[in-house]
């Protein structure tokens, strides 16, 4: 299926009718039923009109990528799309070629392969004249004779760099998280690892009751294990969800059979040879084979700031994706644009494009991609995008639509403008919603 998608993908899409996944923002024909990426139906697809560029500068510059995760990816593709001449190198210290990352805890049982996932297959990169260098990490920038170095010393020398080298999950520093069967899930390696595990695990905990970590949650619940979810805030999805949706989530969780702690204070994850539960503060103890941790991300900024590159969590760029330092540009989960950096798949393709198409010569601005989150499992499904009365600095009007236990509407207005919506049990509206907020539609056209 995917060999087949991705033809699609990359041939003549300025003359097919496309559309644009608002899950994972990939943009393909329209007679699809399923997004060949990350597999929702139709209802999630909005219409794309694709833009071209007429942009052309044929140079013989050596373009390299840091990182091949999604916004590197995108960042090559936009280089290659307006040089035909230039060369492009994309290096990482995965062995894969890029894969679609969201997959992994949506498939976390079912023993994927890379291949099986990849966002483009070996024959796309030949065809664009993009290398690939695998299995090799970057070790520091030298951005005053423009090259980088790798762990066993090699350099590659660069005209235009593209810093992509995303981020990596937060793990806490709780006692005994160094454990084997304490897993954090960032890469296919990860959920190898809980594959293996896999027959030998009955109870599982998850630290961390963010989207993530539902999403293992469930995963781990449909084969049958005891699941616990443990989340140190006083509710669930923190960032995307307000007091009264979290609260419904709880109700939802609880009736999938998954038992889940708030203000969760972790102490310590015990076991002498194999991890056998995780302990609070309070000393209550939960039983675990598996420990998975999901606690958020932190930017891989290090190399950026030893370089003399600005950072802040991330790496600062301004809206054409440049960096403080000339002939440097950020994209994706390391970087942050107007202090934001909301570290999903959209996003990274956005920023992945304009970081590509201006180290190439054209002048593209970014525009903020909203925070958007869809969730599908525990016999529910979820959406929340924009603002949801996070920002204690606005004044916001809410209106609340609670059609049954299972089913809720809110929506955000700020001086009249939709600002936020979440919707819980049917999301149907979803696609609609999207485009409200993007169009900013006022509180009149909505009710
Ligand atoms: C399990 C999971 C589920 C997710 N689900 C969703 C979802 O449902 N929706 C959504 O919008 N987003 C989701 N995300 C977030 C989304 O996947 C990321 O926002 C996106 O992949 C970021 O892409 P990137 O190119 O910026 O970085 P990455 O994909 O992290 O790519 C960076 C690459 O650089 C490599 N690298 C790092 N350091 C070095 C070094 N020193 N040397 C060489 N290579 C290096 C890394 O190994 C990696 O291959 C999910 C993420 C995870 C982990």
């Amino acid at each position: 299926m995917m060999e087949e998608n991705k033809q699609v993908n990359n041939e003549n899409k300025g003359s097919r009718k496309l559309v644009k996944c608002i899950v994972c923002g990939e943009i393909f024909d329209s007679s699809y039923e399923i997004c060949p990426v990350c597999g929702v139906d139709k209802s999630n697809f909005i219409p794309y009109v694709l833009e071209t560029t007429d942009f052309k500068k044929n140079t013989e510059e050596y373009f390299l990528i840091l990182g091949n995760g999604v916004a590197g990816v995108n960042a090559a593709a936009a280089i290659r799309e307006r040089n035909d001449t230039c060369s492009i190198v994309i290096l990482s210290n995965e062995p894969v070629l890029c894969y679609n990352r969201p997959m992994l805890t949506k498939s976390l049982v079912t023993k994927i392969e890379p291949k099986e996932i990849a966002v483009y297959d070996k024959s796309w990169y030949e065809e664009h004249r993009i290398i690939n260098v695998l299995s090799t990490n970057l070790n520091s920038i030298n951005i005053k004779d423009k090259y980088v170095v790798f762990d066993d010393n090699k350099k590659i020398l660069y005209s235009k760099c593209i810093y992509a080298l995303g981020a990596e999950c937060f793990i806490p520093p709780i006692k005994g998280s160094d454990k084997k069967e304490v897993i954090a899930i960032r890469r296919y390696t990860d959920v190898k690892k809980i594959g293996e595990l896999l027959p030998s695990i009955k109870n599982v905990v998850v630290i961390g009751g963010g989207v993530l970590g539902l999403e293992a949650a469930w995963e781990m619940k449909k084969v049958g294990c005891n699941v616990t979810v443990l989340e140190v805030a006083d509710k669930l999805m923190v960032r995307q969800l307000d007091n009264e949706a979290g609260e419904l989530l709880g109700e939802i969780i609880k009736d999938a059979d998954i038992k889940f702690h708030l203000n969760a204070n972790i102490s310590k994850i015990i076991g002498e040879d194999k991890v056998t539960g995780v302990k609070l503060d309070d000393g209550r103890l939960f039983l675990a084979d598996l420990v998975i941790i999901s606690s958020g991300v932190r930017s891989n900024i290090e190399l950026a700031k030893s370089a003399g590159i600005e950072v802040n969590r991330s790496i600062i760029v301004n809206e054409k994706m440049e960096t403080s330092v000339s002939d440097i540009y950020a994209c994706g989960d390391c970087a942050e644009y107007k202090g934001l950096n909301y570290a999903i798949w959209p996003q990274a393709i956005e920023m992945g494009k304009v970081a590509g198409a201006n180290a190439a010569g054209d002048n593209l601005t970014y525009e903020i991609v909203p925070a958007a989150l869809t969730f599908h499992g525990m016999n529910t499904a979820l959406f929340s995008i924009g603002d949801n009365g996070k920002d204690e600095t606005l004044t916001y009007a809410t209106k609340e639509i609670r059609v049954d236990n299972r089913n809720y509407e809110k929506y955000y207005f700020v001086d009249n403008i939709l600002v936020g919506v979440i919707l819980i049990g049917d999301t149907k509206k979803m696609v609609d919603m999207t485009m409200a907020i993007q169009e900013k539609r006022t509180y009149d056209k909505m009710f």
